[in-house]
């Protein structure tokens, strides 16, 4: 039995609708991640994020969680889901990525990575096996394996190079996950029908913006054989032109059966565009770091609360989001929250823009089902570009 069943449901060109069930819940695809960095989606309770945002599934960083509480806090709580309080789905992260952008800090060899804490400057060393044994210390139900990432600019040489170590890496992190799962080292185990209960572990596309080398990637990731597919390592400095480029061309080369997980990304605007090339999944901290600065994400484009024409302005951030925020609050009542330094600011923000994302991508799925997909794409392009965004 697979840890992890996939059904798509309805398709439009190259986007599908359908239902990834785990082994906590179903979860109607495509969707949005809220970032849960620490533990924690910074700025939200668990109860709206489950009641009124209806989110299914969070992710949680590997690299953070180990550096703190470290991993024998949680297994002593016995795993990510109790420590925190959510028991919903969780996706993990390798801690490649947070690893890769302490720059000049780290160290790249065969074996793993060394690099020094962000929070103490001790030595620390991540390898696949490490990676693996803390992802099953937190018991999420998805667990990604350990990659390295190129950076955008990267020569063709450099990225293969990287490429090929994330392949050989991907090897090593099934045989440890498949060892560990053996051992019952995962902390999230559930028995649930028609799954093995087990951990779903995903195999990560890389490649930079070279097409060759990501045809390559997927070759070698799809043959070692994972419950899903990634992308990863876009959204990091290149063009979007080129990124929407590197997803149009791997996409449709993809599992068709698996789900596909664009990592990192990225506005409202970008996930209807991945959609519509094939993507399935996205995680991206925007909607809670930016309402954190005072950016709303709204049906009109980007909306900054702080600036001073919101004084009197009586309107909700957006008129026709239906979250409670926007159900209550005004932008002036906001703009005051923000110039006082009130910590309600933040916390109503992230609320509005989580909502704004979840939503967004609830109206994709319908419009996929419905047929109206185009449509949909259509106008939500239109609606901000008149706004100029
Ligand atoms: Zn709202």
């Amino acid at each position: 039995m697979k840890p992890l069943h996939f059904q798509i449901d309805a398709e439009s060109g190259e986007a599908r609708a359908g239902v990834l069930t785990t082994r906590r819940g179903q979860i109607e695809t495509p969707v949005f991640m809220p970032v849960g960095t620490a533990g924690t989606v910074k700025g939200i309770r668990f109860e709206p994020l489950e009641s009124e945002l209806d989110a299914k599934i969070i992710l949680a960083n590997t690299y953070h969680l180990w550096l703190r509480p470290g991993i024998d806090v949680i297994r002593a709580a016995g795993g990510l889901h109790r420590f925190i309080g959510w028991n919903r789905a969780l996706l993990t992260d390798s801690g490649g990525f947070q690893v890769w952008s302490l720059g000049a800090l780290r160290k790249i060899t065969e074996e793993g990575t060394e690099f020094r804490s962000h929070l103490d400057g001790s030595l620390r060393f991540l390898s696949p096996e490490v990676s693996m044994e803390v992802q099953a210390a937190l018991g999420s139900d998805i667990v990604m394996v350990f990659d390295e990432c190129a950076p955008g600019q990267a020569s063709h040489e450099q990225t293969e190079h990287s490429m090929n170590l994330t392949a050989r890496w991907a090897t090593r992190s099934r045989e440890a996950f498949n060892r560990l799962q053996a051992e019952g080292a995962d902390t999230g185990r559930v028995e649930v029908e028609g799954l093995s209960g087990a951990q779903a572990l995903f195999g990560i596309v890389q490649g930079a913006g070279h097409l060759d080398l990501r045809r390559n990637s997927l070759e070698q990731t799809v043959n070692i054989g994972f419950d899903g597919y990634a992308i990863g390592g876009l959204s990091v400095g290149e063009d979007k032109s080129l990124m929407f480029e590197v997803i149009e061309d791997i996409t449709p080369r993809m599992p068709k059966d698996a789900p596909r997980y664009l990592m990192g990304v990225g506005t409202p605007e970008d996930l209807i565009e991945a959609v519509a090339r094939g993507v399935d999944m996205f995680d991206c901290v925007l909607p809670t770091r930016n309402g954190r600065t005072g950016q709303a994400f709204t049906s009109r484009g980007k909306l900054n609360v702080k600036n001073a024409q919101w004084t009197n302005d009586t309107r909700p951030l957006d008129e026709t989001c239906g979250c409670s925020v926007c159900r209550r609050h005004s932008r002036a009542y906001l703009r005051h929250l923000f110039t006082s330094g009130e910590m309600l600011a933040s916390i109503l923000l992230t609320h509005h823009n989580l909502a704004f994302f979840l939503d967004t991508m609830r109206g994709v799925r319908q419009a996929i089902r419905s047929g109206d997909f185009p449509k949909f794409r259509r106008e939500f392009t239109e609606r901000l570009e008149a706004s100029g965004e």
